[in-house]
C-alpha cells in the first residue's frame, strides 16, 4: 500500500501520495504525544491526499480513530470498509442524523435539538462526544451550559452515552500566544462538570506538537 494517486479530472494534475510517509508521520506523532493516542483527521479528502487511503495508512500506523467534518465523509470511509471509530467534528444538519446512526459514526453534540434528532433515528446505543467552545467561537457548547447538557443526556437520552469531551484550539500554531493556555484553563474548568473517565481531547496538530498540556487522551492530527 505504499502509494496512492489523487486525480482531479477537471485539471491536468494529479498527486502521487507516499502512504509510507503518512504512516511514518503518524509514528513520529505517536512517539511525541505518548501516552496520549493519535486520531487522524481525514476531512477534505484527507487534505487532498485521499481520505480512505490516508485513513487506512494512519490506522495501520497506530492511529486509534478518525475524525471528519461531514457525515458523507464518514459514510464514504465506512463504504471503503473502515470500521475504526469515526468522530464527526461538529453538529450536522438534523436530516443527516439518521445516517450518523446507521453508519455508526460518533457524533459531536452540543444542543438538545441535535440530540433529539439523533435519538429520533432510534439508535440502540449511541456514543457521543460533547464539544465545548472555549474561545474558538465557531461551534460548541458554552462552558456555562455544559452541566445542563450532561444532565440532560443522562436524564432524557438513555440510548446516548457520553464517551468523550473536547474543545478546539484557535491559535495553537502560534506557540507564544497566551490564548491557548486561556482556552485550556476554561476547558479544565468545564471538565469539572462532566463525569470522569471520558476520552478528553483538545489538540490539533499544532497543539499536539507545541503544547504538551493540550495532549490529553488523544490528539486530533490532520495537517501534521
Ligand atoms: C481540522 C480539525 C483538526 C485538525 O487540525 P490540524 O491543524 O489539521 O491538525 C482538529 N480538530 C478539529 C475540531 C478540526 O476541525
Amino acid at each position: 500500500m505504499p502509494w496512492c494517486i489523487v486525480t482531479d479530472r477537471r485539471r491536468w494534475a494529479w498527486a502521487e501520495i507516499d502512504l509510507d510517509a503518512v504512516a511514518h508521520n503518524v509514528g513520529v506523532l505517536r512517539d511525541i504525544v505518548e501516552p496520549s493516542a493519535v486520531w487522524a483527521v481525514v476531512k477534505a479528502d484527507g487534505y487532498g491526499h485521499g481520505a480512505s487511503e490516508v485513513a487506512r495508512a494512519a490506522l495501520e500506523a497506530g492511529a486509534q480513530g478518525l475524525c471528519v467534518a461531514f457525515v458523507d465523509e464518514g459514510v464514504a470511509l465506512r463504504a471503503a470498509g473502515i470500521d475504526a471509530p469515526i468522530l464527526v467534528l461538529s453538529e450536522q444538519p438534523l436530516d443527516a442524523a439518521a445516517a450518523v446512526v446507521e453508519h455508526h459514526l460518533t457524533p459531536t453534540v452540543y444542543t438538545r435539538r441535535y440530540l433529539d434528532a439523533l435519538v429520533a433515528a432510534e439508535p440502540d446505543h449511541l456514543p457521543v462526544h460533547l464539544k465545548i467552545d472555549t474561545g474558538m467561537q465557531r461551534v460548541g457548547a458554552h462552558p456555562h451550559t455544559v452541566a445542563a447538557i450532561v444532565a440532560s443526556i443522562e436524564e432524557r437520552f438513555p440510548a446516548v452515552e457520553l464517551t468523550g469531551v473536547f474543545t478546539h484550539l484557535a491559535v495553537a500554531d502560534e506557540p507564544d500566544d497566551a490564548f491557548t493556555a486561556t482556552q485550556l484553563a476554561r476547558f479544565d474548568d468545564a471538565l469539572s462538570h462532566v463525569p470522569s473517565g471520558l476520552a478528553v481531547h483538545a489538540a490539533n496538530s499544532a497543539g499536539a506538537l507545541a503544547h504538551p498540556a493540550a495532549r490529553r487522551s488523544f490528539v486530533r492530527a490532520g495537517i501534521a
